[in-house]
């Protein structure tokens, strides 16, 4: 019987080991973002939020394109400046 759970112990010890040995595999990087980049931040000139460039509302106002946090904001800066 001691034999057995000798047998069972080293059997678990080398299946453990096995399964360690191997150099786990690289993860791979999602293609869009890679690791270390910081993505451009722009300026929501209606309410001053920060917000990434691909999740801002881009506002034109003649040749100029001001980003926003939100349609609204967007909306609410182009109408109170072209009354200026
Ligand atoms: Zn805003």
């Amino acid at each position: 019987m001691f034999q057995l759970i000798l047998l069972a112990a080293i059997v678990y010890i080398l299946f453990k080991w096995l399964r360690q040995s191997p150099p786990a595999a690289p993860r791979p990087r999602p293609p869009d973002q890679p690791a270390g980049q910081v993505e451009e931040m722009v300026q929501d000139p209606a309410c001053g939020t920060w917000v990434p460039l691909s999740q801002a509302i881009a506002g034109r106002q003649g040749n100029v394109t001001h980003h926003f946090c939100s349609t609204e904001c967007r909306d609410k800066y182009l109408e109170e400046t072209n009354h200026k």
